[in-house]
């Protein structure tokens, strides 16, 4: 891994090369903030707030606001495969984001079938010719799983019917670099849950080149930019997980930041949506929260302006950020009497039950035996 020193002086190369380069978009993103009533001073601690997501010291939120101004030299081609456009409405719908979604307006979007106006051949030929112009040089991000059986037929686009079998190996081909945003793209999702009649995979399956998974159903819009943003600035991918997911958002478990986690170690649980515990804030284990055993920065981060996020609302984690969660983590509304199959889950039961074990004194037998002998009360 490399000391903060290497990276401040790679990303100074990274934005040296950068400026040498002409902008791909008409207008500065100075002037787009401005235009849109954000301030320096709000871009200021937007930057900041990227510079610790991505688990940086200060001294490289410069950096990050000088990558965003020069996002526009980045091709940016995002396609959409068997999905709901979920992940999509994330990031655009996106609050913090002001200058997220702006910063996605501004980074040079050559494709993007939900938010570009072209249609039918002209969008094909967009493509094309945006393939053609910036080989090699251009960012892939990928939303949605990749139906294989058949040949891939069961997901057809464009007026040529290609598969997306077809057109995820001819893009990511020439792409410098491959992002799948949300679950489906990483792992498979929702298509790929048993019985997978279409055969769906992760994109990471079907070519052959690594990618990084920005895991979650949707991802946090904050992941997706940040990961933009360290591509921006530094011209590579970050350090990932065994999921190939980035360490700076994945690196935790939900389990582990809840504002529940103290009543989990106390033995005091909801075990009714509405009961007195509910309204007491107790942990949702027992309504099946998949928290301990699903990494991702929900807690931290939150979604909708850092507002909330499903656990504070009142719902357990799924564990959408899981490989096969959707097989593994179910019942939703009930706690695991087994160890999932997939998933860092047995490390982190491993890591959970040593843990537990040195700090056993105050906290909640029950608590433990809920998770470490399986014994879940119904
Ligand atoms: S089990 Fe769920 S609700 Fe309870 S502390 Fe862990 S993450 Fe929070
Ligand atoms: S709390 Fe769990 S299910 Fe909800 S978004 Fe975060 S990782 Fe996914």
């Amino acid at each position: 891994m490399d000391s903060h020193a290497a990276l401040f002086e790679l990303g100074q190369k990274r934005l040296a090369e950068l400026r040498k380069t002409k902008p791909l978009r008409e207008g500065s993103f100075q002037k787009k903030l401005e235009k849109n009533g954000i301030t320096r001073r709000d871009f200021m601690i937007w930057s900041a707030t990227i510079t610790s997501l991505l688990a940086l010291p200060l001294p490289f939120s410069t950096m990050v606001a000088e990558a965003a101004e020069l996002s526009d030299r980045v091709p940016l081609i995002w396609l959409s495969l068997a999905e709901c456009t979920g992940c999509s409405e994330s990031l655009v719908r996106s609050t913090t984001p002001d200058i997220s979604a702006l910063l996605f307006e501004h980074v040079s979007l050559e494709y993007q079938e939900v938010l570009m106006a072209a249609a039918g051949d002209q969008a094909e030929e967009n493509l094309d010719n945006a393939m053609k112009a910036y080989k090699g040089k251009y960012l892939l991000a990928a939303e949605g799983a990749v139906p294989t059986a058949n040949n891939g037929t069961f997901l057809t686009l464009g007026s040529q019917a290609e598969t997306g079998l077809s057109l995820i190996k001819r893009v990511a081909a020439d792409a410098a670099a491959v992002i799948c945003v949300g679950t489906c793209s990483s792992y498979g999702g929702v298509q790929a849950a048993r019985p997978n009649p279409t055969g769906a995979k992760s994109v990471g399956a079907v070519i052959d080149r690594p990618v990084i998974n920005v895991a979650g159903c949707p991802p946090n819009p904050a992941n997706i930019t940040g990961t933009l943003m360290y591509y921006i600035m530094f011209g590579r991918l970050p350090a990932l997980d065994m999921f190939n997911r980035p360490k700076w958002a994945y690196g935790a478990r939900v389990h582990d930041n809840c504002e529940r986690r103290g009543h989990f170690d106390a033995g005091e649980f909801v075990t009714e949506f509405g009961d007195d515990n509910a309204k007491k804030g107790y942990c949702l284990f027992k309504m099946g929260c998949k928290g301990p055993y699903t990494y991702n920065n929900c807690p931290t981060e939150r979604f909708n302006a850092h507002t909330s996020w499903p656990v504070l609302a009142g719902h357990g984690c799924i564990g959408c950020s899981e490989p096969d969660f959707w097989d593994d983590m179910a019942d939703f509304e009930k706690p695991l009497s087994r160890q999932p199959v997939h998933g860092l889950d047995a490390t982190a039961d491993t890591i959970g039950a040593v843990i537990l074990g040195v700090t056993a004194v105050g906290i909640g037998a029950h608590a433990v035996s809920s998770i470490f002998a399986k014994k879940v009360e119904e």
